[in-house]
């Protein structure tokens, strides 16, 4: 079996405590295949050194360098979250592109490939994750490489109009054609790329799955929903129940029904037109009001970024808003939670929520929701509210669906979820369930790794 190599922005060391779902599973990968996990080792240093970080635990490796403050301003904070970010997710009118910052994404993409280079061995199956490295397989195969190498993206893919507004799209968007095997998180994303490829890269669609160049090089591209550790999650949650901080969140809530979010601080997540909707359920369904508490746990993300600070202080002033028009003395509608908490925490706090409210205005996935249902009761299982620009949504028709930009129809939603009877409930949840168990984290990363075998 050929050694796995996978490179990402970020890498999840052995002892680093807060291993998401997708570190688990890379690890997995990692320990099934031996093999290397390469990538920025989330410092800044006055000037790159060129030295690396390493550490072997079992059969893999992990091998971490430093950028440079410039480096990091360029590339990360620039190029990638200010004009990468919100153009994968639809908002044009927030990417602020500059030159510079691309010079800077290009430099930095150039160095990863410098350094891992040495590290690589013939027969090396290479796996490059999301937005941040883009050009690397390009890289690479300047500098001789001919493994085979799968790029997966973890946010969407927007519509070919979108791409093309970017300064140097060609360039970028081409550099995909470099790799084996491209996966998206839904089978729209990957067609949503097949109309780039026709309409502005000068390629060709041979079949579904498989993409030319106008040079005639051949890749493939795929749909890979990523998914959760169903078991684990389940377990954590019914342990959490016993947790302290679960138990004063479900005494406090005095007998209401409680609605839950919990995003990162971002504005693809559609906050203030979800805080909107929960106020508009205020106004609509009267008859249900001060019975539904709604808990936002949003902890600030990328706070150096301007369009970042500026939601803040709109939620802000946002849950203030709602608050003082409808609150009484024995109740606040909106609970606003400016910080995280650890994942198993969460877990018991889904459990304990009736209705999750998940309304991104786009997301790749998001795993929240696929969180929320892994952690209900299977006895009394909560509703999910999910957008259907969540990447999510094509695997989960038994959620209620939404549009977010519809604050009549989420509010409406809202009731819906809150007036639920219990068979519906249980139903839905089953559904979910269902497609959440059997594509699970590891069926993902299992078909894109095959997939790419065979690319
Ligand atoms: N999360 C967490 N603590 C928090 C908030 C979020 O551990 O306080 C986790 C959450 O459970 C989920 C992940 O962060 O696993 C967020 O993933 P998602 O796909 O929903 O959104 P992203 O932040 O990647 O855009």
């Amino acid at each position: 079996m050929s050694r796995l190599v996978v490179v990402s922005n970020r890498v999840t060391l052995p002892d680093e405590a807060r291993a998401g779902g997708l570190a688990v599973a890379l690890r997995a990968a990692l320990a099934e295949h031996g093999g290397l996990w390469f990538g920025w080792s989330g410092k800044r240093v006055r000037q790159t050194s060129g030295e690396m970080h390493l550490r072997t635990e079992g059969n893999t490796r992990y091998a971490v360098m430093d950028l440079s403050q410039r480096d990091f301003d360029d590339y990360y904070n620039g190029f990638a979250n200010r004009s990468l970010w919100p153009l994968l997710h639809f908002r044009m009118d927030l990417v602020d592109y500059s030159r510079e910052t691309y010079a800077g994404y290009r430099r930095v993409n150039a160095l990863f490939a410098d350094r891992l280079v040495p590290e690589l061995r013939p027969g090396d199956v290479i796996w490059i994750h999301d937005y941040h490295l883009i050009p690397l397989a390009q890289r690479l195969r300047e500098r001789g490489i001919g493994n085979r190498i799968g790029f997966f993206l973890h946010v969407p893919m927007p519509s070919s109009d979108l791409l093309a507004a970017l300064p140097h799209h060609r360039e970028l968007f081409a550099a995909l054609s470099s790799y084996d095997l491209v996966g998206f998180q839904t089978r729209r994303d990957l067609e949503r790329f097949q109309d780039y490829v026709r309409l502005f890269g000068d390629g060709r669609v041979i079949d579904d799955g498989v993409l030319e160049t106008a040079d005639g090089r051949r890749f493939r591209g795929g749909a890979f929903p990523i998914g959760i550790d169903v078991p684990t999650i389940a377990g954590q949650a019914g342990r959490a129940m016993k947790r302290l901080a679960v138990r004063r969140l479900q005494d406090s809530l005095a007998g209401r029904a409680l609605a839950i979010g919990v995003d990162r601080l971002d504005y693809s997540k559609g906050l203030p037109e979800r805080f909107r909707a929960f106020e508009r359920h205020l106004e609509r369904h009267a008859d249900q009001g001060g019975r539904i508490t709604f808990l936002q746990i949003a902890p600030p993300s990328r706070s150096d970024v301007p369009e970042y600070q500026a939601l803040r202080r709109e939620l802000e002033t946002l849950s203030g808003h709602i608050n003082s028009g409808h609150a009484v003395p024995d109740w606040t509608p909106v609970r606003y939670v400016n910080r995280s908490f650890a994942h198993d925490v969460l877990t018991g706090f889904y459990r304990t929520a009736d209705i999750a409210l998940v309304t991104p205005l786009r997301d790749g996935m998001n795993l929240v929701a696929k969180e929320y249902v892994a952690s209900q009761d299977a006895e009394d299982p909560g509703v999910l509210v999910l957008s259907r620009f969540a990447g999510a949504a094509q695997e989960l028709p038994d959620a209620l669906q939404v549009n977010p930009y519809d604050l009549d129809g989420v509010a409406d939603a809202i009731a819906e979820a809150h007036a639920m009877p219990l068979a519906e409930r249980r139903r839905r949840w089953r559904g979910m369930m269902d497609r959440i168990s059997t594509y699970d984290i590891h069926a993902w990363r299992r078909d894109f790794l095959e997939t790419l075998g065979t690319a």
